[in-house]
């Protein structure tokens, strides 16, 4: 679509950052080096190299986890006050390094700063609030107040500072200590978290971060004196995990892939529902393990709905992360990038028809346009895979039934979103589908305070609100 004014760049200025050559290890409180082989952590949208990071070998993991068995008697002994002094001070740090964060989040990720700093880092912060309350409170929680021990924590690349919220926050509120590995190709803002507990003066040993690849999460899961293992990425990891830790004493939580339902029915607002179809699938590139990949849209509506969706996506600006104006970022990786590709064409010679807005994509870097596939059939690969990439496949339905029958026909079930003037017909819908999440008239909200997690392939166990406690303590 021919933009009416052309936008003015709006870069955010990356100086507040000030990226180190290399970064070591953080065991017990220090910078360390790794004994494993070094690699580069790269920016995305440019493909210039960050810094080169430490890999931990099993050794170092085991340092670290001693360290964590160390720090655990006398950490789990402080009042649960005393634990929420540091955890209120920590997400106090993460508010005033708030800029700071956001730009290192889309230097090393991709995303789009507006996102980095709206959503993702305030929500960092909220989740640090949220369990710091949590913490002297634990008696009425009633999972008990007892810790596990040691909490092995393996993350994602997509929301590389929020997962690593999600994991620590709850983690540590309860008592207990950490080993957490960031993804490799995007492991900075965990070591700037590192930093941030060394200005919180948090005790040594209680937060370790140890980077590397999936050798490192794999030696973090297996090492035989973790006590709680909790993952989040692929389903195809999260197998090798369950099978890892089974016959083990050691506890598990597990937040897997989606495929989730955004379902639109004819009475619905079709332009909130547009931009709650754009919000559920565009967001971060479509690297959202709850994104909305699947619309289903009731038949009648069908074309007015594509059209309106098709006006809006040519207003999407793709782009320069750091840019204010960018609404879609870079891809996280060359083999996302490829992984995306290929089930896009495989999209295509199922007989699915594909469709982007114009748009012009930088030429270095990692880049996918926003893509919307129709005629999809759930037969279709595009239907049934995670595409994990900014790619919408639509499917239509006739009645509720149907689109009940259509939503729940994956092995997957994280989330989902329903689009309707009738709160009955929430209600009913609801209480029919098998997803971890069901958002009404919106979608991708996300609240500490609400528990996430899924059924069936997409994992098990809760984060967030109340029952992300009893994922942390002795029940
Ligand atoms: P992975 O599941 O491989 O990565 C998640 C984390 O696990 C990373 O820190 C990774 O390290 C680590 N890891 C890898 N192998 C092991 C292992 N054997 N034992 C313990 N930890 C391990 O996801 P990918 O990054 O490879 O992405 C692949 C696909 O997974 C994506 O295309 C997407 O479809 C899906 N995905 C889903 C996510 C979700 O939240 N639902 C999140 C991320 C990916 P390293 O980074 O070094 O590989």
């Amino acid at each position: 679509m021919m933009a009416i004014f052309e936008y003015a760049p709006a870069p955010e200025s990356r100086d507040i950052v000030d990226i180190k050559a290399s970064y070591g290890l953080f065991i017990d409180g220090e910078f360390v080096d790794g004994s494993g082989t070094p690699f580069k952590t790269i920016n995305p949208a440019t493909e210039e190299t960050l810094a080169e990071v430490a890999t931990a070998s099993s050794d170092d993991v085991d340092r670290a986890v001693q360290a964590a068995r160390k720090a655990f008697g006398a950490w789990s002994a402080l009042p649960g006050a005393e634990r929420a002094k540091y955890l209120f001070r920590i997400a106090r740090i993460i508010q005033e390094r708030a800029r700071e964060l956001a730009v290192l989040e889309s230097l090393d990720n991709g995303k789009p700063i507006r996102e980095s700093r709206d959503v993702d880092v305030p929500l960092v912060a909220a989740h640090f609030f949220y369990y710091a309350g949590w913490a002297d409170k634990l008696e009425y929680a009633g999972f008990g107040t007892k810790p596990l021990g040691v909490a092995g924590q393996v993350i994602p690349w997509n929301f590389p500072l929020l997962m690593l919220a999600w994991k620590i926050a709850p983690a540590l509120a309860c008592g207990n200590t950490v080993v957490l590995k960031p993804a490799e190709t995007t492991p900075l803002t965990a070591l700037w978290f590192a930093e941030i507990c060394r200005q919180a003066d948090l005790p040594p040993g209680v937060v370790n971060i140890v980077t590397g690849a999936g050798e490192t999460g794999a030696a973090v899961v297996g090492h035989p004196d973790v006590d709680k293992v909790a993952f989040t990425g692929s389903t195809e990891v999260g197998r090798l995990i369950a099978r890892a830790v089974a016959g083990t004493d050691k506890k598990l939580t597990l937040e897997l892939g989606g495929k989730a339902a955004n379902i639109v029915f004819a009475d619905a607002a079709i332009d909130q529902a547009v931009e709650g179809i754009v919000n559920g699938i565009f967001f971060n590139q479509g690297h959202v393990c709850c994104a909305g990949s699947r619309l289903l849209v009731q038949e009648s509506v069908q074309e007015e709905l594509l059209a309106a969706l098709k006006r809006r996506l040519g207003t999407l600006r793709v782009g320069d992360p750091l840019d204010k104006n960018t609404d879609v970022g870079a891809i996280n990786s060359a083999e996302q990038l490829a992984k995306i590709r290929e089930l896009s064409q495989i999209g295509e010679s199922e007989g699915a028809e594909r469709w982007s807005p114009a748009c012009e994509l930088p030429e270095q870097g990692f880049w996918f346009p926003p893509t919307i596939f129709t005629g999809v059939a759930q037969s279709h690969t595009i239907a049934r895979d995670e595409i994990f990439g900014p790619v919408l496949s639509v499917l239509t339905f006739r009645t509720p039934a149907e689109a009940v029958e259509k939503a729940n026909n994956t092995p997957y079930g994280l989330s989902a979103g329903i689009w309707t003037e009738k709160g009955s017909r929430i209600l009913w819908m609801a209480d029919r589908l098998r997803a971890g999440v069901v958002w009404a008239n919106t979608f991708n909200k996300f609240d500490p305070a609400s528990p996430f997690g899924g059924y069936k392939e997409s994992g098990y166990g809760r984060e967030g609100g109340l029952h992300g406690l009893e994922a942390y303590l002795d029940v």
